[in-house]
């Protein structure tokens, strides 16, 4: 993708490597001219302020691990900063889709976060990928797995990352347009298979959205040649069916809850083609 030209979204929240605290950042720029003024003035006045510059007070103890955490590497500076970019696109992306209905599109949040943070589902765990909680309309979303998505699932790449993204941000148009309390309640009326099969259809449509994402990305010029392969690769590589064998080495279709490798790439390549939401209707049978 050509993003590096592109604005970054206002909506996101970094709360890497500070396990749900604020971070205590060094002083710079103009905060460390007014220090030094400070020091001046409180000198003149005869007032000693090293042991606060100085950190003295409560000791805090950080492991090594954690240190690393709370000072990332220059790549992960940039996936942030690309994760910040797709977000924003997105939000430009579904703003022209609910204007021409009449509608107001209000962006989802996003939380960069390492290992576990606090949401208003309850705790976000990396080992459960990036996700949407409805509650706090937010994306949480922990960039090691884009690590993971690289070397387990067979996927990578900034579009195929993006797709994830758009996928999670598609949950939040469910939100917004009261698909999911729907499902919700039509789920609790029905048996587990039928629960599952509502799911799939919620997941699907996700990916229908995400391509709707990516129809704009194309039609912007934003798209390098083999983007769309990336992609259509990783919602493949994530189809329940593939993640089944590949985990218990059989496949079991009443738990699939995303749906299988080729719904998905399916779905998402009907909203890349059109650009149009009205064709992620996943649950009207036709599938
Ligand atoms: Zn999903």
């Amino acid at each position: 993708m050509r993003w590096r030209n592109l604005g970054e979204s206002s909506n996101v929240e970094d709360r890497r490597g500070t396990f749900g605290m604020r971070r205590v950042l060094p002083v710079r720029g103009k905060a460390s001219a007014l220090v030094v003024l400070l020091v001046m003035v409180a000198g003149y006045y005869g007032i000693d302020l090293t042991p606060m510059l100085t950190g003295a007070g409560p000791e805090v103890s950080i492991s090594e691990q954690d240190s690393r955490r709370a000072s990332p590497s220059a790549a992960d500076q940039e996936l942030a900063r690309f994760t910040s970019v797709a977000l924003k696109t997105t939000e430009d992306t579904w703003e022209t889709v609910f204007k021409n209905s009449g509608l107001d599109y209000v962006p989802a949040k996003m939380v960069l976060y390492t290992g576990v943070t606090e949401t208003a589902c309850g705790y976000g765990k990396a080992a459960m990928g990036p996700f949407y909680c409805p509650a706090d309309q937010t994306v949480y979303l922990d960039l090691a797995f884009y690590d993971d998505m690289r070397s387990k699932m067979g996927g990578g790449g900034d579009f195929a990352l993006g797709y994830v993204l758009a996928h999670e941000v598609g949950h939040h148009v469910q939100h917004l347009l009261g698909m999911d309390q729907k499902v919700r309640a039509a789920q609790s009326r029905t048996d587990k298979a039928g629960a599952n099969r509502l799911s799939v259809m919620m997941e699907l449509q996700a990916d229908c959205y995400a391509g709707v994402w990516g129809h704009t990305m194309q039609q912007g010029g934003i798209l390098e040649p083999g983007d769309l392969a990336e992609a259509l690769n990783t919602a493949s590589a994530i189809g329940d069916d593939r993640l089944q064998r590949q985990s218990t080495g059989r496949v079991v279709p009443d738990s699939f809850t995303h749906g299988t490798s080729q719904q998905r790439y399916s779905w998402f390549k009907r909203g890349f083609d059109s650009g149009n939401p009205q064709m992620c209707n996943t649950f009207d049978g036709n599938r």
